[in-house]
């Protein structure tokens, strides 16, 4: 780090640098004891010192957890979550909430109760920052800011983000990180995530995963050790053959739609000529279910959204207008009315609507039964079993499949923020479609920076994914720390 002046508080730089970025929702009084000098990036064993930002959908007991949300602005959670307890006691520190979409509900961090995330690029315009992680992935590539940062992913938040901002962002499998103290969105899908420097990512894995008894939906210790089998790359019959490890890199077909930019298409087929130099052999693959998964994911998201939101009615959580309460009171809907936003309430309505006894048929179970299609479609093209599925382990290795599957993580390079606010709700949609897939699946996928030499404010970042098997977190951050 330059330091202008060993005794500049850094505290100063980073509220002045918020100010233009609008990345933090809250700074940690943690920042005040803090010179630049101070700011020593963590080791190579540890995270000593390592200071991070946090989404603000992850409890802290220290910070307020507002999900960016009016309703929640006055919301202090009585525990720190799972994600964070361990971060500390690696030797983490937090430096603060970042901004996001509220809830978790979008694609450009620009439906917050407290204004859009606005990344100014080189040219002095101002860029989505992606969403719904745009604030930690925007306080992450302004290395100023912090030095690493939580997210959560539940249809691409961290990966977009990442993509948009330059930086590395990992989506973990379903699972593996625990979700206590993770505000949820759509329960099924949520997964926190990090932004990280690109050779930190399996050590912050580490220190993050581990079975945690208070969420339910964290991976047992019997399928952390399948797991752990698996990611053995020493032990697989290609590497004990030849010593090195050569991978097969799936190319979805289907991936190359027509709306792909043409700078996108390009970056995607550099990288995989450059993982073809290094000898690793890329073959095409297909999957036929990617358009519907898209579809999918907007119907399951909002419909598990409307069933968690509505515990904030003014009684159990969310701020409370001044009304009566008794029968024919309005506390319920005017709380909801004046406590969230626009794209929330559509979504609640959404997510309702496919629940609704009349529409579930038709909406709700179809989702599922395509989500269920999408995960077959990806068990039979990974070379590695899936250890959630009795009969794929016994069927063992598909000695034909792929290791990973390379792909860009958006289809367009990010937009102007002007661009953005003339957006249709459809038109934000649609640009999940690369990310969506994975989250269905429950798969670990890692947005990495294509490196055509533009830069953290550049207005031409590019993410290229990398998709692994459900539980080969390792092997995807491998291939990533060493894809360039
Ligand atoms: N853009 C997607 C949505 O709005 C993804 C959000 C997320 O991953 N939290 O649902």
């Amino acid at each position: 780090f330059q330091t202008t002046s060993s005794t500049q508080r850094y505290s100063d730089e980073l509220r002045a640098r918020n100010k233009e970025s609008n990345a933090f929702i809250q700074i940690s009084s943690n920042v005040e004891k803090l010179t630049k000098d101070e700011r020593i990036p963590f080791g190579k064993k540890d995270l000593l010192h390592w200071q991070f930002a946090v989404k603000d959908n992850i409890c802290t007991v220290d910070l307020p957890t507002t999900c960016a949300s009016a309703i929640l602005q006055d919301f202090q959670g009585p525990f720190d979550a799972t994600v964070i307890e361990k971060m500390k006691k690696a030797g983490g520190l937090v430096l603060g909430k970042t901004n996001m979409d509220e809830f978790g509900m979008g694609s450009h961090s620009t439906y917050s109760h407290f204004g859009p995330v606005e990344r100014k690029g080189k040219d002095e315009e101002f860029y989505s920052a992606g969403g719904s992680s745009g604030g930690s992935a925007a306080a992450y590539a302004d290395e100023e800011l912090c030095l690493g940062a939580l997210g959560t992913d539940t249809g691409g938040s961290v990966r977009l983000p990442a993509a948009y901002n330059g930086v590395q962002g990992f989506k973990p499998s379903y699972g593996i990180l625990s979700r206590w103290g993770v505000i949820p969105y759509a329960n099924s899908l949520d997964t926190v995530g990090f932004f990280s420097p690109p050779d930190r990512s399996s050590l912050i894995l580490d220190q993050l995963k581990g079975h945690d008894p208070k969420d339910p939906t964290s991976l047992s210790p019997y399928t952390r050790e399948r797991i752990e089998i698996i990611n053995d790359f020493q032990q697989w019959p290609s590497f004990k053959a030849t010593g090195v490890l050569r991978l097969r890199i799936g190319v979805p077909t289907e991936y190359n739609v027509a709306e792909l930019e043409p700078a996108v298409r390009e970056a995607w087929t550099k990288t995989l000529q450059s993982f073809q130099r290094r000898g690793h052999e890329v073959v095409d693959i297909s999957l036929p279910t990617t358009k519907l998964a898209l579809s999918a994911y907007y119907v399951i998201a909002p419909a598990e959204a409307s069933s968690n939101l509505a515990k904030y009615d003014g009684v159990r959580y969310g701020t409370r207008p001044d009304v009566p309460d008794g029968a024919g009171g309005l506390l319920f809907s005017q709380t909801r009315d004046e406590g969230f936003g626009d794209e929330v309430k559509r979504r609640i309505l959404l997510g309702s609507y496919t629940l609704s006894a009349d529409a579930i048929d038709n909406y709700f179970i179809q989702a599922q039964k395509v989500r269920r299609l999408v995960q077959q479609d990806f068990n039979r093209i990974f070379r590695q079993p899936n250890v959630l599925n009795v009969d794929d382990l016994a069927a063992g290795w598909n000695e034909e499949g792929v290791d990973v599957i390379v792909c860009p993580t958006a289809p367009t390079l990010p937009p102007l923020l002007e661009q953005v606010e003339q957006m249709e709700p459809l038109q934000a949609y649609t640009n999940d479609i690369f990310t969506v897939p994975a989250s269905l699946a429950g798969l670990p996928a890692m947005s990495m920076p294509y490196k055509n030499e533009v830069g953290h404010g550049s207005n031409e970042n590019i993410g290229i994914q990398i998709i692994g098997q459900f539980g080969m977190d390792e092997l995807v951050c491998h291939v990533a720390d060493s894809a360039y």
